[in-house]
């Protein structure tokens, strides 16, 4: 009988349910897909908290990797026993075996492991669009990236290393201050005990950057702004210490003409030409070895909710999987 990670109500991590499931066959345009490998990420945490609403009950997880078991109707790309991964679709990637949306799935190359795929697509596809889309990054560009030893942020620090930025990080502690190094960083700053955009002053020499990435939200939001030079990009891509309160547009002015976003990779990826465009972009520097994925934790599937304890306490450092 297939399983999957369930919730019936939003909450701590103690709501996500091992449940049987029923899993018919692929209908119009679907792919069943066996899967190998689940990836963790922290929206997931914003689904079961409700911070992003779903319809309830609810899977969760929107990532994993694993073997086309049967193809629907329609369905002429894919057939059973192609290796594959997905970032996006429908809720529900916390499962063992489950339909998928075809155009969503992408085909992983021979050297990508399943373990790597699951790692990869979401963290790796959101670097891609953040360093080559939103801002693109040139050679020569100062950037700061917010959680620098997370699963985003080690992958954000290599890729933007090998375009020939000089890259900042912070992060929570000293370990993982030596970690973001050991990927690209060029400054690490450990903004539980430093300020950060001072020490972006004095690294820019007063000057400022042109880019900030930041995931954290509501704790680091005003100060990220505050690292900018005139006409710097603000791109606000995650609230892992919360939301950002209502904000007055005409500071944007007062402190250099800014720029700000709020992207997500669904609407970068919602078209299957840019996915595709996105993960061979992806591929080619995971497999030229420019970018390396760090599976730093694996828990099993069914202890999904000791996954989310570690990932929201700040244990985690890289990617988590969770293996069926
Ligand atoms: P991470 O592995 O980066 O984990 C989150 C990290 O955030 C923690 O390890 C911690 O690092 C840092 N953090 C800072 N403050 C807090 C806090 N109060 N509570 C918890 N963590 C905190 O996760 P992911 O790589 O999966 O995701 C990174 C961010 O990117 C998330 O905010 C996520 O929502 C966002 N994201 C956005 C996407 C988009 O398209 N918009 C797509 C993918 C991810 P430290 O201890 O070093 O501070």
């Amino acid at each position: 009988m297939p399983h999957a990670i369930r919730f019936h109500r939003t909450g701590g991590p103690e709501v996500l349910q091992w449940e049987a499931v029923d899993v018919p066959p692929p209908a119009q345009g679907e792919a069943r897909v066996r899967q190998h490998a689940v990836g963790l990420n922290y929206i997931d945490t914003y689904h079961r908290t409700g911070l992003y609403p779903a319809p309830l009950p609810s899977g969760i997880g929107l990532e994993a990797a694993g073997v086309v078991e049967a193809v629907g109707e329609g369905v002429d790309d894919l057939a059973p026993g192609d290796r594959v991964a997905y970032a996006g679709g429908p809720l529900g990637a916390y499962a063992d075996l489950r339909n998928m949306p075809a155009d969503r799935l992408v085909k992983l190359p021979d050297p990508v492991s399943f373990e790597q795929g699951a790692a990869m697509m979401l963290q790796g596809l959101t670097a891609q669009y953040l360093l080559r889309r939103t801002y693109r990054v040139q050679p020569g560009d100062t950037i700061l990236i917010h959680a620098a030893a997370g699963g985003v942020g080690l992958i954000v620090c290599q890729w933007a290393k090998a375009l020939g930025a000089t890259v900042i990080g912070t992060v929570g502690t000293d370990e993982k201050a030596a970690l973001a190094r050991a990927h690209g960083c060029d400054h690490s700053i450990v903004y539980t005990r430093e300020n950060f955009a001072e020490r972006v002053r004095e690294i820019t020499g007063g000057e400022g950057l042109p880019v900030v990435y930041d995931s954290i939200g509501k704790d680091t939001f005003m100060e990220s702004l505050g690292c900018l030079r005139p006409l710097g990009m603000m791109v606000l891509f995650g609230a892992a210490s919360g939301p950002v309160p209502p904000f007055d547009l005409g500071l944007l002015a007062k402190m250099g003409s800014l720029f700000i976003t709020r992207p997500t990779l669904f609407t970068y990826s919602a078209k299957r030409p840019d996915l595709l465009a996105m993960a061979a972009d992806l591929f080619e520097v995971v497999v030229s070895g420019k970018v390396r994925i760090e599976v730093n934790q694996r828990f099993a599937l069914k202890d999904a909710a000791q996954a989310h304890r570690e990932l929201e306490a700040r244990r985690t450092t890289g990617s988590s999987i969770l293996l069926p």
